[in-house]
């Protein structure tokens, strides 16, 4: 076996749908058992592993023959709720082999919708970790539907990724990584620096065939990820020891490279779109020096234009400019009728503080 010194202490390797189901949507147990092999022998070296599994959908699929015509959300109930059973069975017994216990833990976007949550689950996984167990995270889908849901699991394991401080986050799929599409030789491009804008150029058309991710989703968490200062891997988990080359620093696939680390709720923040209590608009003063990236500034109240909804102290709210684009999330400083009474106001404190402001760029 190859690594003796892992490039990372802690990963979260997120396995999708394509890569763990053959053509007929069966679960592939020979790829899984690969997978689990590779994360035993990164146990064994002292990495701390978190994966985060899709396929329960698909493993449904291969359990289930689906009686008349049921609705999108109900079909996707059914097969959840009867195929993680066989899923999370898969990894207990693989791991088992290795010496390895499993943890099971199913989430929905309710589960991380305020800091307490939020740090409740961080407990949770840090105890895991702790007692080397291996957490195997899914979308808890048979219950998450609609505003509950992720957008899919590359969302839900790069919030993951980010709570728990990994140095590294893989995501396995089951094509190389990105290539250039431009030059029409389909290079696979090695390195992507975090101010990177167009993913498009990179990416061939068409989506999953099974699970719910495409590779622009997967571009943009990344790039999320790198630029809160971790190094994210795209690559294809059917590819042999492919684990293992990443942690032995041979990066195949594409790397996100990282930015400086930020840390504290910031990291949360980053991952709160949809949980917001309300928003401001801000004026174009306000917006150039937020989004400039030149110094750290907080969102004051002499840049607010208006405040839409009811919110309070200590709440997310969304961040737009006056043409309606979405330029962040922070925490608000006051509440919203405190904000309303002073916005465009010079001299008083900031509304959104730089530590718990989060903007797109
Ligand atoms: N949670 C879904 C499953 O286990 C997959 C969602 C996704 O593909 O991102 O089938």
């Amino acid at each position: 076996m190859m690594n003796r010194n892992p490039i990372y202490q802690k990963i979260v390797i997120k396995v999708g749908t394509n890569v763990i189901t053959g053509k007929d949507g069966r679960l592939d147990t020979g790829v899984l058992a690969q997978l689990t092999c590779q994360i035993a022998e990164l146990h064994k070296q002292g990495v701390q592993v978190i994966l985060v599994s899709s396929g329960a959908v698909g493993a449904g699929r291969s359990i289930v023959t689906l009686a008349g015509n049921l609705p999108p959300v109900a079909t996707r109930q059914v097969l959840s709720a009867t195929g993680q059973i066989r899923l999370i069975n898969t990894y207990t017994d693989m791991f088992a082999d290795h010496g390895l216990i499993t943890a099971q833990i199913l989430v929905t976007k309710e589960d991380f919708r305020d800091r307490v949550h939020y740090l409740n689950m961080r407990t949770c996984f840090a105890s895991l970790l702790h007692q080397h167990i291996i957490p195997v995270v899914n979308e808890n889908d048979a219950v998450s539907v609609t505003e509950l849901m992720f957008t899919d699991n590359d969302e839900l394991s790069g919030l993951i990724a980010s709570m728990m401080h990994v140095d590294g986050y893989i995501i396995l799929s089951h094509v190389d990584g990105l290539f250039d599409m431009k030059t029409g030789n389909s290079a696979i491009i090695r390195e992507i620096s975090p101010s990177e804008k167009h993913f498009h150029q990179y990416i061939a058309p068409g989506k999953s065939e099974f699970g719910r991710g495409g590779m622009l989703t997967k571009c943009h968490i990344a790039q999320k990820l790198s630029r809160l200062g971790i190094t994210v891997h795209i690559a294809n988990g059917k590819t042999p020891d492919i684990l293992l080359s990443i942690l032995d620093g041979k990066c195949p696939g594409t790397t996100f490279l990282p930015e400086k680390p930020t840390y504290g709720p910031k990291r949360w923040i980053a991952h709160t779109e949809g949980m917001e209590k309300g928003s401001v608009t801000i004026n174009d003063g306000a917006r150039s020096a937020l989004t400039s990236g030149e110094r750290a500034n907080s969102l004051l109240p002499v840049g607010i234009e208006s405040v839409q909804g009811t919110f309070f102290k200590g709440d997310i709210v969304k961040i737009c400019a006056t043409d309606g684009t979405v330029l962040g999330y922070g925490m608000a400083g006051y509440n919203s009728e405190k904000t309303r009474s002073i916005l465009g106001q010079k001299g008083q404190k900031p509304f959104i503080h730089y530590d718990y402001l989060y903007i797109i760029q």
